[in-house]
């Protein structure tokens, strides 16, 4: 499974926190992450994390294009709901995308963790044959 990993500044000590609980299931996965965040995992985890740009340098929105191609499978995405983002906009759109390509997405951390026991027991295999149909040439 591919899967996003982004967090807010006041999120990102959680988001470490989370990837280190599940490292053991995240290992066997692809994993992606916005800018900052990618490299608080990659620093406290070891586990391997394809970077994009920061979040509000365009990050957020490369999370997106790779949803609008179906080739993102889980995003988990710890939002500060307290906190004003200057890229309010990405933020909107990606979780926009998230629900048109119906594509699991978590913005806190209780639901994260039902994804993540979800996709380790099979539930969110349906997404390969989502994929697979893409790749055979299908739209959404
Ligand atoms: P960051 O981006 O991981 O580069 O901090 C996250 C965000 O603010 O959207």
């Amino acid at each position: 499974m591919k899967i996003a990993l982004v967090a807010h500044d006041k999120k990102k000590d959680d988001m470490v926190q989370f990837t280190l609980a599940y490292q053991s299931i995240l290992e066997k996965h692809e994993l992606f992450a916005t800018g900052t965040t990618g490299q608080r995992i990659a620093e406290a985890t070891g586990l391997k994390v394809r970077r994009f740009q920061s979040g509000p340098l365009g990050g957020d929105q490369q999370i997106g294009a790779m949803i609008a191609q179906n080739d993102m499978d889980i995003v988990i995405f710890f939002r500060d709901p307290l906190t004003a983002q200057p890229h309010e906009p990405d933020i909107n759109a990606l979780i926009r995308l998230a629900d048109v390509y119906e594509i699991p997405l978590a913005t806190n951390m209780a639901t994260a963790e039902i994804l993540i026991m979800a996709m380790e027991r099979g539930e969110l295999n349906w997404r390969e044959i989502i994929r697979n149909r893409r790749h055979a040439g299908g739209s959404l």
